[in-house]
């Protein structure tokens, strides 16, 4: 459902992605890791456009935009296609002047134009999906980052996505915290939520995901099922990264 082709990142002459070939099916859960600056954050974000790659093509289910050097995209192309995504973020970035339920209801509101009261039932379904309903009038500044975390991912699922990016979505949190995150995601995985993650939680990458995308320096060094590529690595480099998760 997603597919990146010969997809290519250059911050001037830095080369952050060289040539991502990758697909992810629907229904599937990949983990993206690696060392840190290897692209992980850059890869996610060009899959929903908020880098725009140098090369390379990236498809989100019907949806497909080739890039080139020097080549023009239309805006409205770019938002049709990140309107098939929804991002989470490792320090949350909920608007702090919004309660958790205007949170998850503002995109639909402000965006899709939704009338407000059924940006309401749905924000309210969702935040009972994330075990936060209870929480629904709450300013973001007096929850946990594990509540703030799961209101956050209710806010990228409101407008029903194709795909959830998440980028370390858990490495702000403290363990416990960082379980609760864990749990909520594991529960959208089991639903068939197809989602791509950056992260270097081994706890989450291991119960959540079923795919691994090993990237290092820009490039894809092994790619395969969590067994595989954690139980039994076949590159030195791969070996070596999963010794130092443990
Ligand atoms: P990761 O998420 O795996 O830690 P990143 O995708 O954040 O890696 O970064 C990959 C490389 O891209 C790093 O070398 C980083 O310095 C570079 N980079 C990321 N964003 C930018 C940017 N906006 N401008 C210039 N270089 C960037
Ligand atoms: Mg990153």
């Amino acid at each position: 459902m997603i597919e990146l082709s010969n997809l290519e990142k250059r911050f001037g002459d830095n080369i952050v992605l060289n040539d991502i070939n990758v697909a992810m099916a629907e229904r599937s859960v990949t983990a993206l890791v690696g060392p840190s600056g290897g692209g992980k954050s850059t890869l996610l974000r060009c899959i929903n456009l908020l880098e725009i790659p140098t090369a390379g093509t990236v498809r989100i289910g019907s949806e497909r935009l080739t890039f080139q050097p020097g080549g023009k995209v239309s805006s409205g192309d770019i938002l049709k296609l990140r309107r098939q995504t929804g991002m989470v973020f490792q320090n949350f970035q909920l608007f702090p002047h919004r309660t958790a339920i205007e949170n998850v209801m503002e995109g639909l509101v402000t965006v899709l134009k939704w009338p407000e009261d059924r940006a309401r039932e749905r924000a309210l379904s969702l935040l009972e999906k994330v075990g936060m309903k209870h929480k629904a009038h709450a300013w973001p500044a007096t929850l946990s980052g594990g509540q703030q975390q799961r209101v956050a991912i209710a806010r990228a699922l409101a407008p029903s996505p194709r795909v959830l990016l998440c980028d370390e979505p858990t490495s702000a949190l403290d363990p416990e915290l960082a379980q609760e995150v864990v749990d909520v995601l594991g529960q959208l995985a089991g639903e068939g939520t197809t989602m791509v993650m950056a992260t270097h939680d081994l706890r989450l990458a291991s119960k959540v995901a079923r795919e691994v995308v090993f990237l290092e320096a820009g490039v894809i060094v092994e790619k395969g099922p969590v067994e595989t590529v954690f139980g039994n690595p076949q590159h030195q480099r791969t070996k070596r990264f999963i010794a130092t998760l443990r």
